[in-house]
């Protein structure tokens, strides 16, 4: 049998590996000007001031958290459904985390939700735009609290008109294998208030700074940086076509009669992930795609509730219990595309 399609996959081409291959023979393989150019041209591309590379977006989400001054004694408020380095990156500070459900419908952070856990010692809210849709900022917005846009899941997308990553106090970004721009392992900070980006720059790295305070070696190199800068030039292309491939897993899905991911008005879905939501527990039906030659999973490895064992997250709780992601991303050639939709097919038709 021929190998699996994965269920993620980075898409690399000639020009990445060009680009690498010149800062290997340049001599120069540290953070230095290309961290530099890639910081400028990732401002640029969302219209911001100024941009902090780091070496990866857990790295990141710390560095944001102390730049905003969380620490020891304050509350995070974030959602239970995400990616558990949301959780780390709280911890690293010392500060509580405090989880929040979700939305049935768009798998964000609820208002509702958040505005329950409020408290006088709530700090900052960390809003993930989850599987490349958006979340409800201008809800949270609301709440008048600094809030951290965590989009290791959506670049390049746009909500009410206005780019995502743009939205809040500050932004952060993940450059992981398998996230929609990659350099391996990597990172980054977005920030128009410059206090708050002096600090960031400040605590990325120790050598040859003033004062003694603690410090960290948060940095991104010049490799990891070029592959980045050759990845974001491509990124508008890598957008495209994963709402093309959507496009595709709709059809099917519609023919199916089986609901697509929602996409409430005025906010744009990239698809960093296209998941189906079964009304059974997809841990069985996942089993399912192998013998159709694809590989699907959950798309939250286990909601942090689970981890901390705190209960009353019933919608966190229903999407990990009842959500399957399917594979999708720009390196899947037409042939695979057409054998995910023969998959989704198979495996998700009603049986008579
Ligand atoms: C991947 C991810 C992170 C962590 O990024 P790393 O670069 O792996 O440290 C944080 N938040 C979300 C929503 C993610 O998907």
């Amino acid at each position: 049998m021929s190998a699996l399609i994965p269920h993620s996959r980075p898409t690399i081409s000639e020009d990445d590996v060009q680009a690498v291959t010149e800062v290997i023979r340049s001599g120069f393989l540290a953070q230095g000007e290309r961290v530099r150019e890639f910081e400028r041209h990732f401002a640029a591309f969302l219209g911001m001031r100024e941009a902090v590379a780091t070496s990866s977006g857990t790295a990141a989400l710390h560095l944001a958290l102390l730049a905003l001054g969380v620490g020891m004694g304050d509350e995070v408020i974030c959602p239970s459904y995400v990616c558990v380095a949301v959780l780390h990156a709280i911890r690293y500070t010392g500060a509580t985390p405090v989880l929040a459900d979700i939305e049935p419908q768009t798998y964000n952070l609820s208002p509702q939700s958040v505005r329950q856990s409020l408290t006088s010692r709530t700090k900052a809210l960390i809003v993930p735009h989850l599987f490349g849709l958006p979340a409800d900022v201008d809800e949270l917005l609301s709440f008048g609290l600094p809030l951290i846009e965590d989009c290791a899941q959506m670049v390049g997308g746009q909500y009410h008109g206005r780019p995502v990553g743009t939205l809040g106090t500050v932004a952060i970004f993940s450059f992981y294998a398998t996230k929609l721009l990659c350099t391996g392992e990597g990172g980054m900070v977005v920030c128009d208030a410059p206090e708050i980006l002096a600090r960031l720059q400040d605590l990325r790295e120790y050598d040859e700074r003033p004062g003694g305070h603690l410090r960290f070696n948060y940095k991104m190199t010049d490799l990891q940086a070029a592959l980045g800068l050759s990845q974001l030039a491509r990124l508008p292309a890598f957008i495209q076509r994963r709402k093309a491939i959507a496009a595709c897993y709709t059809a099917v899905l519609r023919e199916l009669d089986i609901d697509p991911p929602t996409l409430p008005p005025d906010r744009d879905h990239i698809f960093f992930r296209y998941v189906v939501r079964r009304p059974e527990p997809v841990g069985p039906v996942l089993e399912r795609f192998a013998p159709h030659g694809i590989v699907c999973r959950r798309p939250v490895f286990r909601p942090i509730h689970q981890y901390l064992e705190q209960g009353g997250f019933p919608e966190s709780e229903a999407a990990w219990e009842h959500v399957l992601s399917v594979p999708i991303y720009p390196s899947l050639t037409e042939q695979e595309v057409d054998c995910v939709v023969a998959g989704l097919r198979a495996v998700l038709r009603k049986e008579e």
